[in-house]
């Protein structure tokens, strides 16, 4: 898979952005962070491998797609996104989607 440079969830469109420090209070070891606002998904230009860049990048778009569905309470169940993120993960890849 392939990290894009922008990429559309439901009717939102996000701008894929490196960067050296993920912004936003708290954020200060994460890896990748979704700006529903600004319509910005940040990825940690840090010290990770691929695997890890996508990982992080399909957690931040399953917290996207449950943004657009208006799921709130699974929208902060990080648990829940980093388990369905590691299974889009895996579709993509075993299948080489
Ligand atoms: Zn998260």
């Amino acid at each position: 898979m392939k990290i894009p440079k922008q990429i559309v969830i439901g009717v939102t469109t996000y701008e894929i952005k490196e960067c050296d420090k993920i912004p936003g209070p708290g954020n200060d070891s994460a890896l990748a962070f979704i700006e529903y606002d600004k319509g910005i998904i940040w990825i940690s230009r840090g010290n990770q491998n691929e695997q890890i860049r996508q990982l992080s990048f399909l957690h931040e778009i399953v917290h996207g797609m449950l943004a657009e569905i208006s799921e709130e309470k699974l929208r902060k169940d990080e648990r829940f996104v980093d388990l369905l993120a590691r299974q889009l993960y895996v579709l993509l890849e075993k299948n080489d989607l």
